[in-house]
């Protein structure tokens, strides 16, 4: 039974390359009928952020990739794992759990106490910028295997704070098999003495991570490459603790990069090249400084969603539109690239378009009613065409007032630019009879409309390559824009009838004729 997790710590907003984090282990549990869990690791309380769980939860339920057990999940009648683990699945709240892990380290001789305060490890690191506590330093520092047991014991009955420190053994090779990386091998000299247990009471990230994904049954860890370093330290808790041989297998997903492929994505890369790296807007609670969001631009979770799976992975065949469901179906870890993935603000923007373009036209004139609630005075089958034909120009929603706002309300200014370019006698006496011809048409669909400008031209022996431009400008203003038979189609012959005179009045009060 596949079991997985997405383990955030609650230090800030989620950010996307972590919403992808979510979404792999999402697919993976979807694909193989198992568990999608959400712990949140909230042990490092001087980075806790009010408001950043709640935004993990809210961000996951946007983008439909809910857990199906722990955080934000109902509770579950059978728990897989024990009642008492079951419980919280907030480390903060399950804190009582680490301790005694911890202390069967020491017991067996893979951990230690350490007395050193901040100041005299600062003092160590001013001394030697490389300052590391590991098998080499820990021999000269304030821990317990310097001091004799009685002065271990008498510092900590007299309460003298103090860490508990992973022994590294020197001189070892610790082997990380990654599903993603392959064999990663590093040697233990490299490694220092990493705090599992603090002054506080609390566990840190590793040791809580460690016993939570054990006791939690997860057989899968999939997570950020920026975890990679770690995953020596946490292959040797596992033995040490011994439970090597029912450790979960690692994916480290590759990182997400600035579009220019140099560096890690990051917040500023957003604000720079202007598109948000969160899924949702975020207010910082301190600075009250605004981050924007993929909701709050206007994209559809399942086109963000659709992007995100595809930063990274790829299906192994050109298709690259996918429901949630079928990228659940299609998912491997076989198709992540090992190399980092640039992320294309402008096909975030595509795929919003593809989703767009599906939508039906009832679906874009309410969500179009909402934005602008100002066209609440048109008929809805009115807006319903509009939106049908600026749906092609446009990537959300909100692009539809800029692409339309001609349709609903006649032009006052005209490009006269092209104007002056354009209009000479010929094309003038075009529009005069254009004008005529169009007030009591057989028809006005498309083709009617197409047939009388086709043999207006010809009357007045004039192409319609040089007034269709120009009447596009006395129509809406512009020198271009959407369909423009389906525009007049829509506007109906009264209203272009109407527009091409006021057009036409306008630019001989100009005088623009030569
Ligand atoms: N709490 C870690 C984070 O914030 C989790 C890393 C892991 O998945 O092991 O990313």
């Amino acid at each position: 039974m596949v079991r997985v997790r997405f383990a955030p710590s609650p230090t800030g907003p989620l950010h996307i390359g972590g919403v992808r984090t979510a979404l792999y282990n999402y697919l993976f549990a979807k694909k193989h009928g198992g568990d999608f869990i959400l712990r949140i690791e909230d042990t490092d309380r001087a980075r806790f952020v009010p408001g950043a769980e709640e935004y993990i939860l809210e961000s996951l339920k946007w983008c439909g990739i809910e857990p199906n057990e722990g955080i934000g999940a109902p509770p579950l009648k059978e728990p897989i794992i024990s009642k008492e683990n079951a419980l919280s699945y907030r480390q903060s709240e399950r804190k009582g759990i680490y301790g005694p892990f911890a202390q069967q380290l020491i017991n067996n001789g893979h951990a230690y106490y350490a007395f050193d305060t901040s100041e005299e490890l600062e003092a160590c690191r001013k001394k030697d910028s490389n300052f590391a506590y590991n098998s080499i330093s820990r021999k000269n520092l304030n821990n317990s295997l310097v001091l004799t047991e009685a002065e271990v014991n008498q510092k900590i009955s007299g309460g003298e704070p103090y860490v508990i420190r992973m022994k590294i053994p020197p001189g070892e090779e610790v082997k990380v098999n990654d599903l993603i990386r392959g064999e990663v091998v590093v040697n233990t000299l490299q490694m220092d003495d990493k705090v599992l247990f603090k002054s506080d009471g609390m566990p840190t990230y590793h040791l809580a991570n460690v016993v939570d994904d054990f006791l939690m049954k997860i057989t899968h860890v999939i997570r950020g490459e920026e975890w990679l370093p770690s995953a020596p330290l946490h292959v040797l808790l596992y033995r040490f603790l011994g439970w090597e041989n029912l450790m979960p297998k690692f994916a480290h997903l590759p990182l997400l990069l600035k579009p220019e492929g140099n560096g890690k994505l990051s917040k500023r890369d957003g604000d720079r090249l202007g598109f948000p790296v969160f899924p949702l807007q975020w207010t910082d609670p301190d600075s009250k400084e605004v981050s924007s969001g993929y909701r709050e631009n206007g994209y559809y979770p399942d086109a963000f969603i659709n992007m995100l799976a595809l930063l990274g992975w790829n299906p192994g065949t050109e298709q690259e539109i996918f429901s949630l469901e079928e990228l659940a179906m299609v998912f491997s870890f076989e198709h992540i690239h090992k190399a980092g993935a640039k992320f294309n603000p402008e096909k975030a923007k595509w795929f919003n378009q593809q989703y767009l373009w599906t939508k039906s036209a009832d679906d874009l004139a309410k969500e179009f009613l909402k934005i602008e609630p100002r066209i609440n005075i048109f008929e809805l089958d009115f807006i319903k065409k509009v939106c049908l034909l600026v749906k092609e120009k446009a990537c959300f929603v909100s692009d539809f007032w800029e692409l339309s706002h001609y349709i609903f309300i006649p032009p006052t200014g005209y490009d006269v630019e092209i104007i002056k370019k354009k209009w000479n006698e010929t094309t003038n006496n075009f529009f005069v009879v254009l004008a005529e011809n169009l007030k009591q048409p057989k028809g006005f669909q498309k083709n009617d409309i197409d047939q009388i400008i086709k043999q207006t031209a010809i009357s007045q022996n004039i192409k319609p390559g040089e007034i269709m431009q120009l009447l596009r400008v006395l129509l809406t203003g512009k020198g271009s824009g959407v369909d423009l038979l389906g525009l007049m189609e829509l506007l109906g012959n009264f209203e272009v009838c109407n527009r091409l005179v006021k057009g036409m009045e306008f630019v001989k009060e100009k005088t623009y004729i030569k």
